[in-house]
């Protein structure tokens, strides 16, 4: 099964909820309680194992803060 891993930067993040938006599986969400470097709200992923990696979160960010990687789980029974 083809999973995916979000990285977010702390550093690039400028709080704007793109990614909280336009995930479309509701996987990333900004909680109120974390905030980068700079003072923005930062986006948390909340639902990691519900990552099919599109990127689209990586392909909308403005400050290109987003990695997402892309891994194959092996079911074995
Ligand atoms: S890669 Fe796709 S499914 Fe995964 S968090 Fe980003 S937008 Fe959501
Ligand atoms: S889209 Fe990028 S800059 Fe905007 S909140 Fe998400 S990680 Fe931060």
């Amino acid at each position: 099964m083809l999973k995916g891993e979000v990285i977010i930067d702390e550093a690039l993040c400028q709080g704007c909820g793109y990614c909280v938006k336009f995930c479309p599986r509701g996987c990333i969400a900004i909680t109120g309680d974390k905030f980068t470097p700079q003072g923005y709200l930062l986006p948390t992923v909340i639902k990691p194992d519900e990552c099919k990696p599109c990127g689209v979160c990586a392909m909308l960010c403005p400050a290109a803060a987003i990695e997402v990687y892309k891994f194959e789980t092996e079911v074995v029974a």
